[in-house]
């Protein structure tokens, strides 16, 4: 691609990092101030508070100078012990991964199969749970929005499921590629540990992750016997009261986060979860009229995050990308892990309107026919007709 000149902004559609707001460009370049000042702290202090609003939530969030792994690491290490046995589902490559840094630290991990085309299965759970009389299961734990695939789970139905089952276990879910996307509700849903990045629908550059901890998931901190110390809750809840950190926090990216909540609710979270939907809902009017299939076959758990579609047999989905980078100027996501090579993925998330989705479209339109994949034409005219018509409204809430 050496010989392209890359003009006009570059159309950055894979499902986070996601493009990053001037307003929050702007807000994060500002001179780095003592972290130990009267001036950080009131920022401490705010954007502690104003995260909560997000997460939806009274309890504590940390948040850790990390990308999202780190987070995931945190909400195993302050509430597992070695030996403790978990129960995930395989709604994907991001849980795979949650999946084997618990076998690092030692837990077993019952992991439900599953095919990589729909979110985690509330009534397998349940009777899952059902089933351990002993009450060995020490958590459940689910990826929100699984970004390998576009696929979401149901939290709201999850809850339930452990509750049917009367069983103690905590529940952690992974939040990183849908919090300010899609609805989350960490208090209501009594989920005792929400792990989350800065890179998606926050809108931020990668950099921080978060843990919003319930009561529940505090008291277990208490007790358990992994070790750790720089993701230790203890201190950081403690030192986060007075609005500061246990070490030199990432500043100027808190100063981003501040701005992104203000803009989060400057829409209004509700207003934000509605575009996310309106905008997958033309992504995936598109894909129908190219002839391409969505890799997420259950239509209530099609994410409002991106759009992972299934390449025609014997075409390469990475070949395809890297045609249309050069020729178009933009990223899609690539197909991660059992589906590489086989998907590609359409971010639509965080600061994406109608007119970015079109401008993607058509970049996927024409990489299409420029990489000589069987497709018809017309998807971005699918697309338009929905998003015109409104025909958008409605859709399964997920
Ligand atoms: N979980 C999900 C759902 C993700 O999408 C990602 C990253 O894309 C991660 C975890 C890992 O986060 P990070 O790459 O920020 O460490």
């Amino acid at each position: 691609g050496e010989s392209f000149i890359m003009q006009g902004r570059h159309f950055l559609q894979i499902p986070g990092p996601s493009p990053v707001p001037d307003r929050i460009l702007r807000a994060i370049s500002m001179p780095v101030i003592d972290h130990r000042s009267a001036e950080f702290g009131a920022l401490g202090r705010h954007v502690l508070e104003a995260s909560k609003t997000v997460f939806k939530t009274e309890q504590p969030v940390v948040i850790y100078p990390s990308s999202g792994t780190g987070a995931w690491e945190a909400a195993i290490v302050n509430t597992l012990s070695p030996g403790d046995t978990v129960l995930m589902a395989e709604t994907g490559h991001f849980a795979t991964l949650w999946h084997q840094i618990a076998v690092k630290f030692g837990i077993e991990v019952e992991f439900i199969p599953g095919d990589w085309r729909r979110g985690a299965d509330p009534a397998t759970i349940e009777a899952r749970l059902t089933e351990d009389k002993a009450r060995r299961i020490k958590a459940v734990m689910v990826v929100h929005n699984e970004t390998s695939t576009g696929a979401t789970s149901r939290i709201a139905e999850i809850r339930k499921a452990i509750d049917a089952a009367g069983h103690p276990a905590l529940f952690m879910v992974d939040t990183i590629s849908s919090l300010g996307s899609v609805d989350y509700r960490h208090d209501e849903w009594r989920v005792d540990v929400t792990v989350s990045g800065s890179q998606k629908g926050l809108m931020l550059p990668p950099g921080l992750s978060f843990n919003a901890i319930s009561e529940k998931a505090f008291a277990a901190s208490k007790g358990n016997k992994l070790p750790r110390s720089y993701w230790d809750w203890q201190d950081m809840v403690k030192i986060n009261a007075t609005g500061f950190f246990p070490y030199t926090p990432a500043t100027n990216l808190l100063y981003g986060l501040k701005e992104a909540i203000a803009m989060l609710h400057e829409e209004g979270l509700d207003n934000v979860f509605a575009r996310h939907k309106r905008l997958a809902a033309a992504c995936r009017a598109a894909v129908k009229a190219w002839g391409l299939e969505v890799l997420c076959e259950n239509p209530a758990e099609q994410s409002p995050v991106l759009t992972g579609v299934l390449m025609p047999q014997g075409h390469d989905a990475d070949r395809f990308r890297k045609i249309t980078l050069e020729k178009y100027n933009i990223s899609l996501g690539s197909g991660l892990g059992k589906v590489a090579g086989k998907v590609f993925r359409i971010g639509h998330l965080g600061e994406c309107n109608e007119l970015t989705l079109l401008g993607a479209l058509s970049g996927v339109e024409m990489g299409l026919a420029a990489a000589g994949v069987p497709h018809r034409s017309g998807g971005v005219d699918a697309a338009m007709a929905l998003l015109r018509d409104g025909a958008a409204q409605g859709q399964a809430p997920v």
